[in-house]
């Protein structure tokens, strides 16, 4: 039963006295069910209809008994407790009040029932007071909240909001109209009871005494108010009836849809995407509606329109195609004219580029804003990357820059033109051992494709290996036998490679004797890390960030006296969080206790830091397409880091972000001003 139902009726239960003023009360109670039971049918009709679109999507495992508890508390603590929404103030006062005020007029509505409908008297003495200031005060949190929601719809109207739908302002209207209607009968009531006889149990409905003293003071005859009273009761209790028969058709449908999504979410680590059998499988990504599964038909379903996605969606920001929300209600679009397909209507068609467009699947950085800030716990990277798997496995479909890369990674394991025989050039003046089938050693150094074959990453090589030998680290590392990870080819599509070089790196991994695995590239960590284990292997894999650290805190590591390159004291320094290491892996403290550990730095934050940290452009493959499109995303955060310290260090721990990251500093023009510099070249 709705909250408007409730307000209806517990105005007439103030006097003890259900359906009070409605004569005959049997005509009212007739009405009511007879309502009730229309607007229900019509809310089932509607309702089965997202089932039966959702019921068109492949299998998904997410029934496991075994993560019940996991999946029941994401339910309280993201859908109940509105964790991520509450990261936004006004958003998070927003949704409370009209959410908790619902909670609590719906827990209110069945206690009248039962009351009225069982005959049993719950609503009495002390408890039946603060029952009433309770729902009074969430008739008025929810009035707050839709004022607050109209004010930032339509007045402020930020850019996350724009496309505004007529159903935006028609919930308002809707859910505003119902309880000002219910605050309208409490108050005739009231004038009309309590307020003459001084009870002082009309404290305790203190939004209903203002109502009541208002239309006392519009000098009316008690007689004509009290007259009104009905209508009043039938506009209210229509508008509830219309709102319950009008959720499956609104987008009011994520009152059940949001939870249901929260409650489903991934369990698996952003890290990992599905592990596709090549040898078996008949298909290859996503290409029409119907090769979705059930719980990517519910995200699309359980979409609000709240624009969070698009806040700190590194496309969306440089003015590229891709906008995440557009995206998911394009293709929620697209499922629901399935639904008039039925009955051997045609097939589903292909949804590119007609519903997605190519530029907007590539130019996607698999960042992962979206996906860690929607409320909903939408999942659109891994959308976007079995777009681009079917693209790139099925039609050989993709960016033609991205073929010289492929090229580059079957015949040189590495995206660059280098040969894979130079692999070891980087460090042929230094003492570095190259470990041979057998060998044993505490760290294997991953150095990475960066690390090895690109000019200036290489000198971050060359730094890690210098710490290393200062701190007496039995250390070696590869040689020409360490390939690519595999990470750029996975996510730009390409399966087939990726699993090629894996098992490869793996077969590899597998003949030596180490202790763990060090890595300076968050996309070589993340993968070996979270994927590799898809083929049957497990390695102990640490990023040199959280290395680093350990070394400074357990003091096997002195700190430097001064930051390279040093110009005056304290030097200004900021830190740039990758992707990878932070949304993707959750690694945010470990740098900036290395930055606060340095004496003579001055550590600023950049505004957009932490799970809201801006993508630097070169993630999901990106760093080797061009970005035509739009403005650099590069640019975008240097300028950032230039308006946080003017002068100074910009610190990154990531290879990608260390290049995307000088060359916005290049093309910016901010050379004199800005070094950027991986977190290992400060340290010696
Ligand atoms: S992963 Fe990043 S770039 Fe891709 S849609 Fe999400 S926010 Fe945009
Ligand atoms: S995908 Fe999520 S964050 Fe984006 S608009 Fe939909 S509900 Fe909001």
């Amino acid at each position: 039963m709705s909250y408007a139902l409730c307000s209806t009726l517990f105005m007439n239960l103030q006097g003890r006295e259900i359906y009070w003023n409605l004569l005959p009360p049997q005509l009212f109670i007739v009405i009511l069910y007879s309502l009730f039971i229309i607007a229900t049918a019509i809310f089932l009709y509607g309702a089965f209809k997202h089932i039966r679109l959702i019921r068109m999507g492949k299998k998904d495992s997410r029934f496991s008994f075994s993560f019940i508890i996991t999946r029941i508390t994401n339910l309280i603590y993201y859908g109940l407790f509105q964790r991520r929404i509450l990261e936004q103030p006004y958003q998070g006062l927003l949704h409370s009040g009209i959410l908790y005020g619902f909670i609590i007029l719906f827990i209110g509505t069945t206690l009248v029932l039962i009351q009225a409908d069982f005959g049993l008297l719950i609503l009495k003495g002390t408890f039946y007071k603060y029952f009433s200031l309770a729902l009074d005060v969430a008739g008025a949190a929810i009035l707050l909240g839709l004022l607050l929601a109209f004010i930032k719809r339509y007045v402020i109207k930020p850019s996350e909001l724009k496309n505004t739908q007529l159903d935006d302002l028609l919930v308002i209207l809707l859910l505003g109209c119902i309880v000002i209607t219910g605050f309208i009968l409490e108050g005739i009531r009231m004038a009309a009871t309590e307020i003459p006889t001084q009870s002082t149990i009309r404290y305790f409905s203190p939004v209903g005494l203002i109502v009541g003293n208002l239309i006392i003071s519009t000098g009316f005859k008690e007689a004509f108010i009290i007259s009104i009273y009905p209508l009043f009761w039938l506009l209210h209790l229509i508008l509830a009836m219309i709102f319950i028969a009008y959720i499956p058709w609104s987008k009011l449908m994520h009152i059940f849809t949001a939870p249901l999504n929260i409650f489903f979410s991934s369990l698996t680590h952003p890290g990992t995407l599905t592990n596709l059998d090549l040898e078996t499988a008949e298909e290859f990504g996503i290409a029409k509606i119907t090769d979705f599964t059930w719980k990517d038909l519910l995200d699309l379903d359980a979409c609000t329109r709240c624009g969070r996605c698009d806040t700190g969606c590194p496309a969306n920001l440089s003015n590229k195609p891709l906008q995440p929300r557009q995206l998911i209600q394009n293709l929620k679009k697209h499922l629901f004219s399935q639904y008039k397909k039925k009955g051997g209507a045609k097939p589903p068609s292909n949804l590119f580029p007609d519903t997605v467009s190519y530029d907007e699947i590539w130019d996607c950085t698999t960042c992962l804003f979206c996906r860690s800030n929607c409320p909903v716990f939408i999942e659109h990277p891994s959308k976007i990357i079995e777009f681009r798997r079917y693209l790139v496995l099925a039609e050989s479909n993709f960016p033609s820059e991205v073929k010289t890369m492929f090229k580059n990674m079957e015949t040189n394991n590495n995206p660059w033109p280098v040969s894979w025989d130079k692999r070891t050039e980087w460090c042929k003046d230094m003492d570095v051992r190259i470990l041979n089938e057998g060998e044993k050693t505490d760290v294997l150094l991953w150095v990475g494709c960066a690390g090895t074959t690109d000019e200036r990453n290489t000198k971050v090589a060359r730094h890690l290996v210098k710490i290393l030998h200062k701190t007496g680290i039995d250390f070696a590392i590869m040689g020409n036998a360490e390939r690519c990870c595999g990470d750029p080819a996975r996510r730009i599509g390409n399966e087939y490679l990726y699993q090629q070089l894996a098992n490869e790196n793996i077969n590899t991994l597998k003949k030596y004797n180490f202790t763990k695995i060090l890595s300076s590239c968050p996309h070589c960590y993340s993968t070996l890390k979270n994927e590799y284990h898809q083929m049957g292997t497990e390695f102990s894999v640490i990023h040199h960030t959280e290395f680093l650290w350990e070394l400074i805190r357990s003091g096997k590591l002195s700190i430097p006296q001064s930051v390279p390159p040093r110009r005056d004291n304290p030097q200004s320094v900021t830190y740039h969080d990758s992707c990878y290491l932070g949304r993707y892996n959750n690694i945010y403290n470990a740098p900036r206790k290395v930055l606060r550990s340095l004496s003579d730095v001055k550590f600023r934050e950049m505004p957009r830091n932490y799970k809201n940290s801006f993508c630097c452009g070169a993630g999901g493959g990106r760093m080797w397409m061009e970005e035509k499109r739009g403005t650099r995303i590069n640019q975008n955060r240097i300028q950032e880091a230039y308006n946080t310290i003017k002068d100074g260090i910009v610190v990154t721990a990531c290879p990608y972000c260390l290049t995307m990251l000088e060359d916005g500093v290049k093309e910016k023009e901010l050379a004199d001003n800005l070094k950027v510099r991986d977190i290992a070249e400060i340290l010696i």
